[in-house]
């Protein structure tokens, strides 16, 4: 990890210790890159001296607000970043009862494919490191004014497909000097690579780990994601097990619900069957409509009725709460609608 927002304390540690400074530094300058300072300068309990030295040789970038977009609803901010590279990713804040979150991109563009998705209409471009993810968070708290309790890696692309650099960046925004957020705050979602979801488990971690479902059987799962031809649900489900199994964690579900696609009773009757077992809640999210795509969100009626249904069989199912419907909230459109004017 050479980019210093990327290090830990202990790597930070190796650096100064080349430079000649002493061991407690490390935690000065790690706390200080965590408030989210954009220059060196403002480390103001360092020499002037180490100052200038690790301006020269770690430069700090401060992502670029391209786009700023507040819903007059309910508060949600959108942002969209330029990144070092030029590259743009989507970030959006989220107020709740409980505290502000975090909605996080992983990626550059995504190359999942999911048939609902905006954000992989444009294919892939890069994995972000740990600090771009990491100044998401705290670019989003520093312009917002709003202190953030809660990160969820649900935007722009494939945290298990950028495993490596989420682990560290878990890490990061995990450790007591920079941003302490517990890992019961913070949530991954997945299109289901199973071998990462095995991974994953491994590290124990109390994070909530979020599979997008979508569908009850492969029939339908093959029609709007492609990574099921890869993982069919059968293995995925096995995957979702173990990974109860060795966390302890209960599983949340995403279940988009599409109209006349994945919506209907006998849907809701098989995947009952299927999640048999399965320490499961299951999320449904009425289909957020993407320009591009024939997919229809499902009626009020039909969400209720699969809620009821899963509800009656005894698997604890919500409706999520739609925020900033009016502003492009959903993944991956305001990247998309800013790239398709520019
Ligand atoms: N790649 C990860 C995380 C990013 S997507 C994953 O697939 O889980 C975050 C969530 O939004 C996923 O559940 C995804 O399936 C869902 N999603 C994407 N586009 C959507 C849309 N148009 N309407 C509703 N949910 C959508």
């Amino acid at each position: 990890m050479n980019h210093i927002k990327s290090m830990t304390v202990q790597e930070i540690g190796a650096v100064l210790k080349e430079l000649g400074q002493p061991a407690f530094r490390a935690g000065q300058v790690f706390t200080w890159l965590h408030k989210g300072v954009s220059s060196y300068d403002e480390m103001t309990n360092l020499p002037q001296s180490l100052r200038a030295t690790l301006a020269e040789k770690y430069p700090l970038y401060a992502p670029k607000v391209l786009r700023r977009q507040q819903s007059q609803k309910d508060g949600t901010i959108k942002y969209l970043w330029a990144l070092e590279d030029g590259n743009c990713v989507e970030t959006v804040l989220m107020r709740y009862h409980y505290g502000n979150s975090v909605c996080i991109s992983t990626e550059v563009g995504c190359k999942m494919g999911c048939a609902f998705c905006a954000s992989t209409l444009a294919g892939f471009v890069r994995r972000l490191q740990p600090h771009e993810m990491l100044d998401q968070v705290l670019f989003t708290q520093k312009d917002s004014g709003e202190p953030v309790s809660h990160i969820v890696l649900m935007g722009i692309g494939e945290p298990l497909d950028n495993f490596d650099n989420v682990m560290r960046f878990l890490e990061l925004v995990n450790h007591p000097d920079g941003m302490n957020i517990s890992m019961r705050h913070i949530s991954l979602s997945t299109c289901g690579l199973v071998p990462m979801i095995d991974a994953l488990a491994e590290r124990k971690l109390q994070l909530t780990l979020s599979v997008s479902l979508h569908a009850p059987s492969d029939a339908i799962r093959d029609t709007i994601m492609p990574v099921n031809k890869a993982y069919p649900t059968a293995q995925l489900l096995d995957a979702c097990r173990r990974y109860y199994e060795a966390t302890g964690r209960r599983i949340s579900f995403e279940y988009a619900m599409i109209h006349g696609v994945n919506d209907t009773p006998e849907a809701a009757n098989l995947l009952i069957r299927r999640l048999k077992g399965i320490s499961a809640h299951v999320n449904l999210i009425p289909l957020n409509h993407v320009e591009e795509s024939p997919l229809k969100p499902s009626t009020r009626q039909a969400v209720q009725r699969f809620q009821n249904a899963l509800n009656d069989a005894g698997i604890p199912a919500t409706v999520r709460r739609s925020l900033g419907g009016d502003i492009d909230a959903s993944c991956g459109q305001l990247r998309r609608n800013y790239s398709k004017k520019s």
